[in-house]
């Protein structure tokens, strides 16, 4: 077996799921190793006229399926091997859903909020100009991620088509004007309320209910407005510094005000103060990370309250921390099912651009649902036909499809 390590427990997920497809180690190897790692230096000369380099990284683990597919991340920790395994998440959950795309993800090492708008431009650019011949809209299209947006998106487009000529295609989570989809930026979010009211109705489980959130980014914002939308009580909510518990629920246009004034959800008086790991072992009904990877590990899990976790960021639980969780009878939804959202609508936005043709919002909604709901009931026949837990479930599906493109069709 490789010596490859994929974070957050994917890896070992991963062998897990092969064992029990009876996958020997070569075939259980190729799930494994990506197709190619890129790394690029960046060197840009900031606004105080100092010159810094940082590292862009893109990571495409499979195509068999369809173009390598996944977003992009600028943060100060980022790294290849965490990309890696990411990839390997964007494989399995382009397949998971069934849409014809593989999976890729990238990013810079780099804290956008320590940049100014026209630093970050440089370096996207910059970015785009190494990366241009392995990207393309029939090769890879990135999408946003952590601390990259639709502005970013619309630099990578404008970079590309300046060698390429005009190509909306090559990328998704584009703003509107620059032929993005309608519901791209609420897909995620939108996505996980949809999958948590699905599960409420599947396990019988009237609400409303009380959840917890840890992010309020796009995927934590989005959750939090239609969870609300759908009657649940949000009780808690945290960003990287800190948030707000109050067990009568918080409201969503409150917050979202306080948070565009004040870039912070600290001192508003809407409950008590709380720091973002105290978010996760707040007392609710459903815990909903949306925020990064490895934040449920061995160091909390045993003081998680919540009965279920739903993940909305990717791999926010460790290997050892979901068996700990699953040990003690708590249910975890994975997060290649529950944030498949929004590589859903980057699909549509692709198949928009290549067309290009634009669907309304209700349409893009309802096709969203329509995949989301025959996804979500496969998964649970499955767990219930094969008596596996839903993440065991999901990757079972996900990895019988993967491997037949890639053995079926001999693409070696
Ligand atoms: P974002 O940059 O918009 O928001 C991230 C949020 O996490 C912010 O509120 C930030 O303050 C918070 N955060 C960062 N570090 C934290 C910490 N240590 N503790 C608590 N909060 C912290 O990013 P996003 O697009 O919302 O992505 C969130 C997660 O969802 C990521 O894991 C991402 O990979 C995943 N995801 C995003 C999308 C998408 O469409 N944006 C799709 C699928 C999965």
């Amino acid at each position: 077996m490789s010596d490859l390590y994929l974070s957050n427990g994917v890896e070992q997920f991963i062998i897990d799921s092969c064992k029990r497809n009876n996958f020997d180690d070569d075939e259980t190897e190729l799930l494994l190793r990506p197709s190619r790692q890129i790394q690029v230096e960046l060197p840009i000369r900031l606004d105080s006229g100092k010159i810094r380099v940082f590292s862009g990284y893109r990571v495409q683990h499979h195509n068999a399926r369809g173009p390598y597919k996944g977003g992009l991340r600028y943060h100060p920790t980022v790294n290849r091997d965490e990309f890696t395994s990411l990839a390997c998440l964007m494989s399995l959950k382009t397949a998971l859903v069934d849409i014809p795309l593989g999976g890729a993800k990238g990013g810079i090492n780099c804290d956008p909020k320590l940049l100014s708008d026209y630093e970050l431009e440089k370096l996207t650019r910059k970015f785009t100009e190494k990366i241009h011949q392995n990207i393309g809209p029939n090769r890879d299209i990135p999408a946003p991620d952590i601390g990259t947006n639709s502005k970013v998106m619309s630099w990578i487009y404008d970079e590309y088509s300046k060698i390429y000529g005009i190509s909306f295609a090559v990328v998704t989570g584009k703003p509107l004007w620059l032929q993005g989809s309608c519901g791209r930026e609420e897909a995620t979010g939108y996505g996980v309320a949809h999958i948590v009211e699905s599960y409420l109705n599947f396990k019988k489980i009237k609400g409303p209910v009380n959840i917890v959130i840890q992010g309020f980014g796009n995927v934590g914002s989005y959750t939090f407005k239609y969870l609300q939308r759908k009657g649940h009580r949000i009780v808690g909510i945290s960003t990287s510094i800190g948030g707000i518990s109050n067990p009568l629920g918080l409201n969503f246009t409150d917050l979202h005000q306080y948070y565009a004034e004040k870039g912070s959800l600290l001192g508003n008086g809407f409950g008590t103060e709380v720091s973002a790991d105290e978010t996760l072992t707040l007392d609710c009904d459903i815990l909903i990370p949306a925020a990064l990877g490895g934040v449920i590990n061995e160091d909390n899990a045993e003081f998680i309250k919540a009965d279920h976790i739903v993940e909305a960021a990717n791999g926010p639980i460790t290997y050892k921390a979901n068996n700990y969780l699953l040990e003690r009878g708590k249910t975890v939804l994975p997060d290649i099912l529950v944030n498949s959202g929004g590589v859903i609508v980057s699909y549509f936005e692709w198949v928009q651009n290549l067309q290009n043709y634009r669907w309304s919002k209700g349409e893009v909604l309802k096709k969203l649902e329509d995949i989301l709901n025959i996804t979500f009931h496969k998964v649970m026949q499955s767990s219930l036909d094969n008596k596996i837990c839903p993440r065991d479930s999901c990757y079972k599906l996900a990895i019988e499809r993967l491997s037949e493109a890639y053995l079926g069709t001999e693409f070696l």
